[in-house]
């Protein structure tokens, strides 16, 4: 896995307060379904888990979206953008309404309501736990 990718998933995981590490890996649960998955401690992630933008990456910069996109500082990966999900359901979310884009009144809602479970869940990254 690209160490762009296991950075990602190690800044969602820092700041998820359902996510705790033991034993060498990461322990969370699906944003959408609370399904447990484990990454490894070095980001790289086991069985189903995946990483999810909770605001789909292709509607930065879109005037429709831009309410959303301002919560999580318009940086697509920005902590508060960034959840674990499993395979099925990130996948799932992709092909119904992220790609119905950020114009369609359904796909906003869905998406509006998915950031308020991925706030829910916030806790402050612990500062000497930085990326390097
Ligand atoms: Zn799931």
């Amino acid at each position: 896995m690209r160490p762009a990718l296991r950075r990602l998933f190690l800044r969602a995981l820092a700041s998820d307060a359902l996510a705790a590490r033991e034993d060498g890996e990461w322990r969370t649960r699906c944003l959408h379904c609370r399904r447990r998955l484990h990454v490894r401690a070095d980001g790289e992630a086991l069985g189903h888990a995946t990483l999810e933008h909770v605001v789909p990456q292709a509607w930065f910069g879109k005037r429709a979206a831009a309410t959303l996109t301002a919560r999580v500082g318009d940086d697509a990966n920005d902590a508060r953008n960034l959840a674990v999900a499993c395979a099925g359901c990130n996948h799932g979310k992709g092909v119904s309404h992220d790609a119905r884009g950020p114009q369609d009144e359904r796909a906003r809602e869905v998406v509006a309501r998915l950031l308020e479970s991925r706030l829910a869940r916030w806790r402050a990254p612990e500062t000497d736990d930085d990326e390097g």
